[in-house]
């Protein structure tokens, strides 16, 4: 590093030193000048830090408020961060926080507001900070920590005070505040004007992706599938404001915390720079990233972001992915929410597939269920695989349950091994590692017997005991260890004989205090005298008032009390510093065989994450194999076809509703030529839109891996499912109008391909009918002619009208669900049989709301006539004759939309 009299002169001349707003987030520093020279950013940080201490002292603004000297510290370190970061401020054994901030706080994690010289503070016990981090991430603040940097009792002056991490949405790690099964990750996004590139770092794990993307539509529906907690986004050069369309993104997607950074984070030669160096490598070829630009860019955004702005550690991500997603099924967000695949903030989580499927015994598992589901294989043989895993493990029963509890004893070592490499791994956790790692030997012995083809092989593999770190743990820390550093007792007796030593010394002090004790009672005959010790004055000798007339001409007083007083004698101050040092060497020494051991388990980063990983699989296999035997699934069989082809299907999370009817399983059969669109009527609430999600529904869990609830089925790979859902059936999402159905619906019709497979619910409902009927056809008939689109369709429709497609259109059939007709009523059968409904039965469904006698009729008389004309002279359906005259407006149009929608 150059040296400081030679950079700080040219610092000065450039930048404005009474601003402290230039100051502020380190912009200073980024002057381009100082960019583009040689110095690397340690050298400028000591300058910056020099400069900072320099402006405190002459700070006008603070002396002329005659702020103290720590306030001014305060106030320095505060202008630094942005300006809706929370400042914890270590005072002693407290973090407080000052101002603003103490009035923001205060009512969020439930504390006093204090006054303090007339400014407002609130405290927070330091010892117990990670459960408040949560309260206030939970309220979408930001928290900067600011820790004393050298040991107070030593500081001349003021303690130094830096700030050693600043914690957001998107990367708190701390235990307390995370959702064991869900991942936090922050996300950064780049465009090149052709595609995008997204990376995600989950921090309390040390996994680091990136995806390239097409469209901004598929990138929007990543970024809602991997929910991350925070993204970033460029400003553009010399404002604060995110990028407006990066934004705009984000807030699609439901990102609630948007995180504005540098632009120059995000060009390419910085962010390759970035990541060559953190990665220890010469080009990105490893990774498989090194021409991807806008990957490049995002990943290297986000980790300089980290670990720069926010000042955190990333040594424990070793390795970055490039997610395919082109080997994954593609499910939007509107699918994702119609097929109910994963649980939404604030709903059931039981009423998903998740919640269905899950069964997982550690938080890794979980994770990676939901990883799962949200992205089924396009791979014959990759999906191949995981039904063989399924199958094999749910016929070693013998093997099932042992093995499940044996992976419950390995808990998050995922996220176990990602603190302890982050060098915040209290003893605790060090001693979990060597729990987890306990357990492989076991899980071997069970699974190795039963393990057959390529997946179980290739956990088996990297189940590695790693028996040589456990030993290590075992034989350096006691049985169960405290929870934190600092207060001794974690390292057994007879690992080191200095320690040993160290502690006899301590224990042989109390002793001596003791035997101390005794001697002066006896030699000055005060029975009530107590060798006593604090923090302030270290040991003592308390005389209470009364006995103050029988104390010897050697005691010299140190400190008067409210009922007598305390003194010393040489004798006591040389054992006392005896006794502390001994103690506070023991617990220094207890500290450095602790870190080296910690170094330890750190040099087996990549082994422990490898486990991890196969121990994640592992549970999510046992799982899905524990749910199919539970619930009654089978095998799919999977080929390279076009069909889909299922007998006795049920619908995987309304078969499990409690107090539910009991589930009529249906059959369904689909292919590009044949039967190509289903067009399915029946009365409103017969169970259309069940079915058709259901037949979706296994498809998906079929490529996720998963058995599924038939009794038969056969598929061939599906690409993509696309689900619409009629606007007035989707008025939970809060996005009802005809127009955002439209462009749903135009999205599917622009990207199906013969592999996808199309769920249309009730489309056209948000118009009047007969544009909704127009609509609906126009639809039908394009994807039925168009050879590039051509999916397979579910479309279930109250309009009796649709039935006549399959006049005119051979690949489309029509089904229907079953009802009685009972005198008075009708009675759901809820079977799926061909061939269309004979009516709509809304006037039907009409009586069973309740409706008065007196409408229905009206409605009878009504709906014979609108029947009357259906079909043209020639004996086509008149509605599609291409050049149909004008029809007069027929009010009872309106009416029926309303009793449908009863
Ligand atoms: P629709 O879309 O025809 O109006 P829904 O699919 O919404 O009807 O189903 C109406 C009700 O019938 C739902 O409460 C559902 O739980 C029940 N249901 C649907 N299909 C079945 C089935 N196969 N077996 C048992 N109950 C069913
Ligand atoms: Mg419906």
């Amino acid at each position: 590093p150059p040296a400081l009299e030679a950079v700080v002169p040219l610092l000065m001349g450039r930048s404005k030193l009474n601003g402290c707003g230039r100051y502020a987030r380190g912009e200073m520093i980024w002057n381009p000048c100082v960019k583009n020279s040689e110095m690397d950013l340690s050298a400028i940080r000591v300058i910056y830090c020099a400069l900072q201490s320099f402006h405190e002292s002459h700070d006008p603004r603070a002396m002329a408020e005659k702020l103290t000297p720590m306030m001014r510290q305060y106030r320095r370190i505060k202008s630094e961060i942005a300006e809706d970061v929370i400042l914890m401020f270590r005072l002693g054994d407290f973090y407080e926080m000052f101002f603003e901030d103490a009035a923001r706080a205060a009512p969020i994690l439930n504390v006093a507001l204090t006054k303090r010289a007339g400014y407002p503070m609130c405290g927070i016990p330091y010892h117990a900070v990670d459960s408040y981090l949560g309260k206030l991430i939970r309220a979408g603040r930001k928290i900067a920590i600011c820790d004393q940097m050298e040991d107070p009792a030593l500081a001349k002056g003021i303690v130094r005070r830096e700030v050693t991490r600043i914690i957001t949405p998107g990367t708190i790690t701390e235990e307390a505040a995370l959702s064991d099964d869900r991942n936090n990750y922050i996300a950064a996004i780049a465009s090149s004007g052709k595609e995008f590139g997204l990376a995600a770092l989950e921090l309390s794990t040390g996994e680091l992706f990136v995806e390239n993307h097409p469209t901004r539509d598929s990138l929007r529906d990543a970024i809602h599938r991997i929910a991350p907690g925070e993204g970033i986004a460029p400003t553009s050069e010399g404002e604060s404001e995110p990028d407006r369309e990066a934004a705009a993104i984000y807030k699609d997607a439901g990102v609630a915390c948007v995180t504005p950074v540098d632009y120059w984070f995000f060009e390419e030669a910085f962010a390759r720079s970035t990541l060559l160096s953190h990665f220890g490598v010469t080009s990105l070829d490893g990774f498989g990233c090194e021409d991807n630009s806008t990957a490049i860019r995002a990943a290297g955004a986000i980790m300089q972001h980290v670990r720069e702005n926010l000042r955190r550690d990333l040594s424990h991500v070793t390795s970055m992915r490039l997610a395919q997603t082109s080997g994954y099924m593609t499910l939007d967000d509107a699918t994702c929410e119609h097929l109910d695949l994963m649980p939404q903030r604030g709903r059931d989580p039981s009423t998903t597939l998740y919640g269905v499927l899950n069964a997982t015994r550690t938080p890794m598992g979980a994770r990676l269920m939901h990883n799962w589901i949200a992205r089924p294989l396009l791979d014959l043989d990759a999906i191949n695989s995981r039904h063989e895993a399924v199958e094999t493990l749910t016929k070693a029963r013998g093997a099932l349950s042992p093995l499940r509890s044996l992976l419950g004893d390995i808990r998050d070592l995922e996220r176990t091994i990602a603190r302890i490499s982050l060098s915040r791994g209290s003893p605790r956790d060090v001693n979990a590692i060597s729990t987890a790692l306990k357990t492989i030997p076991a899980i071997r012995d069970r699974l190795e017997p039963v393990a057959s083809g390529a997946l179980l092989g290739s956990i088996l593999r990297e189940l590695r005991p790693l028996p040589h770190l456990v030993d290590a743990i075992d034989r350096t820390l006691v049985e169960s260890p405290p929870a934190t550093m600092n207060e001794g007792g974690m390292i057994r007796p007879g690992v080191s004989h200095e320690l040993d030593e160290l502690r006899d010394a301590a224990a042989n002090g109390r002793a001596w205090i003791a035997k101390y004790q005794a001697e002066e009672i006896a030699r000055t005959g005060i029975k009530t005298l107590k060798v006593k010790f604090n923090k302030v004055f270290g040991y003592f000798i308390e005389i209470s008032t009364g006995q103050l007339g029988n104390v010897p001409a050697d005691y010299a007083r140190k400190q008067t009390i409210a009922n007598g007083e305390r003194f010393t004698t040489p004798e006591l101050k040389e054992r006392e510093e005896k006794i502390l040092g001994a103690a506070d060497r023991a617990i220094i020494m207890e500290n450095d065989i602790f870190d080296s051991l910690r170094a330890e388990v750190v040099r087996e980063t990549a082994g422990i994450q490898a486990v991890a990983s196969a121990a994640a699989q592992l549970d999510v296999l046992c799982s899905l194999a524990d749910r199919a035997l539970a619930l009654g699934y089978e095998r799919p069989k999977m080929d390279e076809g076009d069909a889909i082809h299922i007998i006795g299907g049920r619908h995987p999370i309304i078969e499990q509703l409690p107090d539910s009817e009991r589930f009529v399983p249906n059959d369904a059969d689909l292919n590009c030529t044949t039967r190509q669109i289903m067009v399915i009527t029946g009365p409103n609430m017969a169970g259309k839109s069940t079915y058709i999600r259901q037949v979706a529904l296994l498809v998906v869990m079929a490529q996720m891996g998963s058995f599924i609830p038939a009794k038969e089925a056969s598929f061939g790979i599906v690409d993509r499912v696309f689900t619409r859902v009629g606007a007035s059936d989707d008025l939970a999402r809060g996005r009802s109008t005809f127009m955002v159905e439209m462009q749903e619906t135009a999205n599917i019709l622009n990207n199906a391909t013969p592999r996808s497979l199309i769920v249309l619910d009730e489309i056209g409902r948000g118009t009047s009918t007969f544009d909704g009927i127009s609509i609906a056809w126009a639809v039908a008939e394009h994807l039925h002619n168009t050879p590039s689109v051509k999916a397979k369709t579910l479309f279930a429709t109250h309009y009796h009208e649709l039935t006549d497609l399959a006049l005119t259109l051979g690949g489309v059939v029509n089904c229907s669900v079953l009802v009685r007709e009972q005198h008075d009523g009708i009675v759901f059968l809820r079977r799926i049989v061909d061939g269309p409904a004979d009516k709509s039965y809304g006037i039907a469904v009409a009586k069973l709301a309740g409706m008065p006698d007196p409408v229905l009729r009206r409605a009878r008389e009504i709906l014979a006539n609108l029947e009357a004309d259906e079909l043209s002279d020639s004996g086509t359906p008149s509605l599609v004759e291409p050049r149909a005259k004008p029809r007069p407006v027929r009010h009872g149009d309106d009416l029926q939309m309303k009793l449908f929608e009863m």
